[in-house]
């Protein structure tokens, strides 16, 4: 069977990693895997989140399977969480939620779901997150690409994004980032997806929002903006959610992929046929991360705790923002970089070509992914002048 099989070139940015550590310079940089990571470079264990642990840990009895849409009080939680505890949506019973392996089953899922259901396209702006195209193309959808990012500008490129989306119908699927844009950290503005929104419900096609950094952007309701809003405006919409950063369970695989239908019955009818493709695959989700995530959004002092760190690991984030583009001004670079500082998340695409690229890493030692993208959290005090150096060195050869 396998005599002939080839041997597949390692991930670009896991490669980027491993780099990265095999380099012995001491004022190497790690600009690079999309993980939050502290001062020292760490990506610690959430307090909230150990404290949940030891509850869910003290309170289990069995290990016996979880029902196939998840730990048992998860969907409740993030529903809530992402709707807000009164919202209409929720009343109504136009929302269900299915637990997923983190955001990359969420959408895996919807793929397939999408796939099954008749979905003729699925539409994303470009530059996009290098993995949806893998993940969603696996999944059986035609995938179309329309412009998102005006690399020049540094800003989002709204009338070719628009553009793009005018020629879509009734059987298209819109992906759109629901904040903190991976790899351009630009978002849409609320008047943006306000027009969007108006676009979604002329022309009926259906918007599908990988939301991955809730929380990273300005706050829990601002960063939701898109998703009540579309759902408010809209009949029909997907959400693909990821509890990987902003509850910092990367390897426990937590995520969720959220339905909301034009009515209660339709919900379920589609998380029906949501759960029966997820029994097909991988049968249930892990429950460990979403009894953890259940527990710390049912106990208002662990919510309180999350919610603090979450702030603080925002707050960090957008300091680092600033000090780019500060210390860019500092060293010359003028207005260069100032874009840097009003964009959101974890990510900006530094204006870099590839040779660039390559002399920030191969005579700087600073390590970035191809495409120019940063990780704003591998940015502090300390190496922040020999960044820019290098930008500048590599910028100004
Ligand atoms: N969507 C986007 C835009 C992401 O950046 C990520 C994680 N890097 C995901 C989805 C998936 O996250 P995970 O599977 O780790 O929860």
């Amino acid at each position: 069977m396998f005599q002939d099989t080839k041997l597949l070139p390692p991930d670009p940015i896991l490669g980027l990693s491993k780099l990265y550590q095999d380099d012995a310079r001491s004022e190497k940089i790690d600009l690079g895997v999309g993980v939050y990571r502290d001062l020292s470079g760490a990506t610690p264990v959430m307090k909230a989140v150990a404290r949940a642990e030891a509850n869910v840990m003290a309170a289990q009895k069995t290990k016996a399977y979880t029902p196939v849409d998840g730990a048992p009080g998860f969907g409740p939680a993030i529903l809530n969480l992402v709707f807000g505890e009164d919202s209409p949506v929720l009343s109504s019973g136009r929302a269900a939620a299915v637990q997923t392996p983190g955001g990359c089953g969420a959408l895996r899922l919807a793929g397939e779901l999408l796939n099954s259901q008749g979905a003729e396209s699925l539409t994303l702006g470009e530059p996009t997150w290098p993995n949806h195209i893998p993940l969603l193309s696996a999944a059986g959808l035609k995938l179309n690409s329309i412009p998102y990012y005006d690399r020049d500008a540094n800003a989002v490129d709204f009338d070719a994004f628009k553009a793009g989306a005018a020629k879509l119908g009734p059987k298209d699927v819109l992906l759109v980032h629901g904040c903190c844009h991976n790899p351009t950290g630009a978002d849409l503005s609320t008047a943006q997806i306000d027009e969007i929104a108006a676009m979604a419900n002329a022309q009926g096609f259906l918007p599908l929002i990988d939301t991955a950094y809730h929380g990273f952007a300005k706050d829990l309701d601002a960063d939701v903006y898109m998703i009540r809003k579309f759902s408010a405006a809209l009949p029909e919409v997907l959400v693909t959610y990821s509890c990987s950063k902003n509850f910092g369970l990367y390897r426990e695989r937590t995520g969720a992929l959220i339905i909301i239908g034009e009515t209660a019955d339709s919900a379920l009818a589609v998380k029906s046929q949501a759960t029966s493709l997820a029994r097909r695959n991988y049968s249930m989700p892990p429950a460990h991360g979403g009894a953890i995530v259940a527990e710390i959004l049912s106990n208002p002092e662990l919510t309180a705790m999350w919610k603090d760190e979450l702030a603080e690991m925002a707050e960090r984030v957008r300091g680092n923002r600033r000090l780019l583009a500060k210390t860019a001004q500092d060293f010359g670079l003028h207005n260069r970089l100032s874009f840097i500082a009003e964009q959101a998340g974890m990510f900006s695409l530094m204006p870099l070509n590839e040779d660039q690229i390559r002399i920030m890493r191969e005579d700087h030692g600073v390590y970035v992914v191809g495409g120019g993208r940063i990780n704003l959290c591998g940015v502090n005090e300390s190496n922040v002048e020999h960044l820019i150096r290098a930008y500048k060195a590599a910028t100004e050869a």
